[in-house]
């Protein structure tokens, strides 16, 4: 027999796996291997991320293209679909799962936290329904900018490791490029993942489901006690955090249904998200929420009623008896409330420069808001020109143009000077910290639209870099990037987002 030379570790794992969900009951998944591509092209590949998680770099730039399109699978991936059920507008739906996603399998990365890695838009699975299984670009490159974009805020997220063209249409309203996107979480585990075996009646699943959570992304729940009801608390706890950080910059996730909110806490699922530019607590951009179910300022009591129905798969499991276990569900629920308003009351504070806490600070942040409201202004604009007078009166004007009426701001400024008189830090420090919690650099709506409808139309991927390398630094004065702090100018404004289906 020849001796065959060992290949390099480059050329047999770019991926170092371990696939800990592939262990779980074969009820959990189902295994499914991606569908090839015509012509893959490699359009976006996040070196930097790609590092963080322990990959092999060089191996991934070369064979990117087949890789990250389905259609060479790595050594060591166990290639799955996640089953998983959902509250859908509000209706439940007991079999979603992943109909256009696979998942790959997981990395340790250099911090030792587990990461899935998944391909979206990689081909039907058995939980495809009527679907092709597929992404379009635009979609694709939305969830790209906006995600890194959120990541740089600082904000938990789901992170994108790369996106590739499939050279094979998909068919929606239009005839679109096809792509597939892939994914970085701490997990794919989401509410509607504990409603999928809940609806089934298949309470050993609920519970196997809780041990891996906790054993994975909650381990201190695990010696309280009572490990599924701190297991339950801690989710409601992230939660209520993550959607007083989506207040804090203006982010509509559009659509918050039970299978988009994931139970480690990272912002998931970039369907017809978008940040808004003028204030308005109602705005909507989703073309499907015509309720408003998921407005802006409806996410924190989304986010409790999502974290009802993961109560009640998780309710028989806290306590034997079954009052008592819904008593600590009630209350647990009604906790996350206070935690979500401690958490939005303490970024707004730091936004307008506030290092202490008084009484009236509410009331001052809500009439902020008020006026912003009445007078159409940006709200990102707003937070950044306050960061400027608060080291200068002489930047007021700048501010006071942003509202229709520019004198309707001059009384809330004589208010909050009036409050920051009581404040210890100095004008220069308080500057530095505002400018921290008031990003400049957002992925506005119009710009994100423009970055996708020149590279679908014209194969152009320029405005689409151009917007990510902006957005990676949105806290810093990037002045030769000035037009992408602007809002849209008449006519350049998007009404409406689409779903990523
Ligand atoms: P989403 O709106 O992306 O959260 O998806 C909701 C559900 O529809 C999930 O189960 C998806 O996997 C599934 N889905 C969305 N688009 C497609 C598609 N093109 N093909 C198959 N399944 C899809
Ligand atoms: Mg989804």
């Amino acid at each position: 027999m020849n001796y065959v030379p060992p290949q390099s570790a480059s050329e047999t794992a770019p991926f170092p796996f371990d696939n800990s969900y592939a262990r779980l009951p074969a009820n959990f998944y189902a295994r499914v291997e991606p569908t090839s591509v015509a012509e893959p092209w490699l359009i976006k590949f996040n070196r930097k991320l790609a590092e963080e998680l322990g990959l092999d770099t060089e191996a991934l730039e070369r064979d990117g293209a087949a890789i990250f399109s389905g259609n060479k699978v790595p050594p060591g991936a166990e290639p799955l679909a996640m089953a998983y059920a959902g509250h859908q507008f509000g209706t439940f739906v007991p079999q979603l799962g992943d109909g256009r996603a696979i998942l790959l399998g997981e990395v340790i990365d250099r911090n030792g936290n587990r990461r899935d890695i998944q391909l979206k838009g990689s081909g039907q699975t058995p939980y495809s329904r009527r679907g092709d299984g597929r992404a379009a670009l635009g979609p694709v490159l939305r969830e790209y900018i906006v995600s890194e974009a959120m990541h740089a805020l600082g904000v938990p997220t789901t992170r994108a490791l790369a996106a590739t063209v499939t050279g094979q249409p998909v068919y929606r309203e239009q005839i679109l490029p096809g792509a597939v996107f892939t994914r970085v979480a701490a997990s794919h585990i989401r509410v509607g993942t504990f409603q999928f075996f809940a609806a089934r009646g298949d309470m050993e699943s609920v519970k196997a489901l809780a041990d891996y959570v906790i054993e994975r992304h909650y381990p201190e729940s695990k010696d309280s006690g009572q490990p599924y009801f701190s297991l339950f608390k801690a989710v409601a706890a992230r939660q209520a955090g993550l959607i007083a950080r989506w207040l804090h910059i203006g982010f509509i996730h559009g659509v918050m249904n039970t299978d988009n909110m994931a139970v480690s806490g990272e912002t998931i699922d970039f369907g017809p998200c978008a940040f808004m530019d003028a204030y308005d607590p109602k705005k909507v951009f989703s073309s499907i929420d015509q309720f408003g179910r998921y407005a802006y300022a409806n996410q924190p009591a989304i986010g409790q009623w999502n974290l009802a129905r993961l109560a009640e798969t998780l309710v028989p499991l806290f306590d034997p008896v079954a009052d008592t276990a819904v008593n600590l569900a009630n209350d647990a629920l009604t906790e996350y409330g206070s935690i979500f308003q401690k958490h939005w009351l303490d970024g707004m504070r730091r936004k307008i420069g506030l290092s202490t806490e008084e009484d009236g600070d509410l009331d001052l942040v809500q009439s902020l808001l008020t006026l912003m409201h009445e007078g159409n202004a940006d709200f990102t604009l707003v937070f950044r020109r306050l960061t400027a007078s608060a080291e200068d009166k002489g930047a007021d004007p700048a501010l006071a143009e942003l509202f229709e009426k520019p004198d309707a701001v001059s009384r809330w400024l004589r208010d909050w000077r009036g409050r920051l008189t009581r404040e210890a830090l100095d004008a220069g420090a308080r500057a530095v910290s505002m400018r921290k919690a008031n990003p400049a650099f957002i992925p506005r709506n119009h710009r994100v639209e423009q970055a996708i409808e020149a590279a679908t139309r014209d194969a152009d991927f320029s405005l689409f870099e151009a917007l990510l390398e902006v957005t990676s630094r949105p806290y810093e004065d990037q002045p030769e990037h000035a037009a992408y702090a602007a809002p849209p100018e008449p006519g350049q404004e998007v009404l409406q987002t689409f779903c990523g289906t």
